[in-house]
């Protein structure tokens, strides 16, 4: 099976009651990026990337663009394997992970459905056919952060995440006791995720002043350097998010014990293929971690769930997804939806979503 044509299609996604505030970012709107392969049998896979706005990570829309059209080119003619495209994809261009994971994830859906098989399978095989999802709060006023939390924790969610950051680090503090108030004793766990947005002082007195919450720190400062420089001096686990780029960085960071866990998304590190290989050194050290992207439609959406149904139960921290924030699915019949707190794996071959793609209008670029 061979790729014939690849098609890429720019679509924009509005924030639900937006914006969605981060330490370092307000967000309205997303323009995603879709990508449909074609094969030779008349098969075709989608894949999607969607950087959640220009400052998140060292991504932007308008890159996945420009990278994709880079690349497509050189991958007319191809066989329809991971591995080898990805070599050629290196050999096409340098970085730009987060372009390269959506023909990653069309590739693995066009596969499954060239073989029968769904996604999951192919990444070694579902362990649940219902994933937990975790919710990610904006950065908020304590009180309503704290309102939000009594909701989640009504609906079902085994986790929530709390962002903080980009205002006085004492509301940030009144912010996590204030949940943690609400959800104590629930079981729900709770993570306080400051997206790079502390300084090391900031962070050294929030593990200080709140010693009694066993809350996890998610990417609390902007450097790798300052996340070696608390962990010593700070009595909570810290899990890295937006430093790990790269399975090379996972491996450091997980080799030498800088952090307990990791926060991650499929196209930051390269697609499903890399994220394979993530999940298998987190579990030969234990290291619990997230399979989650920064935000985009359904296609997504059904990659994070398929990969994050295979991670071995004690070790999955969650699969966050936009859903959520955006209005209406991809897929009117088997869009992906967070019900309980937790997402059905889709069924079906390849992803297991098909998305309607008059919603996507012209493809912006065919190859
Ligand atoms: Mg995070």
């Amino acid at each position: 099976m061979k790729i014939t044509e690849i098609h890429i299609y720019s679509h924009d996604l509005p924030v639900k009651n937006g914006p969605y505030t981060m330490a370092n970012a307000e967000v309205w709107s997303l323009e995603t990026t879709l990508v449909k392969l074609v094969a030779d049998n008349g098969l075709a896979g989608w894949g999607e990337t969607c950087p959640v706005g220009p400052t998140y990570a060292e991504a932007h829309s308008a890159g996945a663009r420009a990278a994709l059209a880079q690349i497509a080119p050189g991958l007319i003619g191809a066989d329809v394997q991971p591995l080898p495209i990805h070599r050629r994809m290196d050999g096409l261009l340098n970085g730009h992970h987060y372009a390269k994971a959506a023909v990653d994830i069309a590739l693995h859906d066009l596969l499954g459905k060239h073989l029968g098989v769904s996604v999951s399978d192919l990444l070694g095989g579902a362990v649940t056919d219902r994933v937990p999802s975790y919710y990610a709060t904006g950065v908020g006023a304590p009180d309503e952060i704290a309102r939000l939390a009594a909701e989640i924790r009504a609906e079902g969610y085994p986790r929530i995440q709390v962002k903080v950051g980009g205002r006085p680090v004492v509301v940030d503090i009144e912010t996590i006791r204030k949940v943690w108030e609400t959800i104590r004793g629930s079981g729900m766990r709770l993570a306080v995720d400051g997206n790079r947005g502390w300084t090391t002082r900031d962070a050294l007195r929030v593990s200080r002043e709140c010693p009694d919450i066993p809350f996890i720190m998610e990417q609390p400062c902007n450097t790798i350097e300052d996340l070696a420089k608390i962990r010593p001096q700070i009595g909570h686990a810290i899990y890295m998010d937006e430093n790990s780029t790269s399975l090379n960085t996972v491996i450091t960071a997980a080799g030498t014990g800088l952090v307990d866990g990791f926060g991650m998304k499929v196209t930051r590190i390269g697609g499903l293929m890399q994220m394979r290989a993530f999940r298998d050194i987190c579990e030969a050290r234990n290291l619990p971690h997230t399979c989650d992207d920064s935000w985009g439609g359904d296609i997504i959406a059904a990659a994070c769930t398929h990969i994050g149904a295979t991670v071995r139960p004690d070790l999955l921290e969650g699969v966050w997804l936009a859903a959520p924030y955006i209005e209406g699915n991809y897929d009117p019949e088997d869009g992906i939806r967070i019900e309980g707190g937790h997402i059905m794996r889709p069924g079906g071959v390849g992803l297991g979503v098909v998305p309607d793609e008059t919603l996507f209008g012209a493809p912006v670029a065919s190859f």
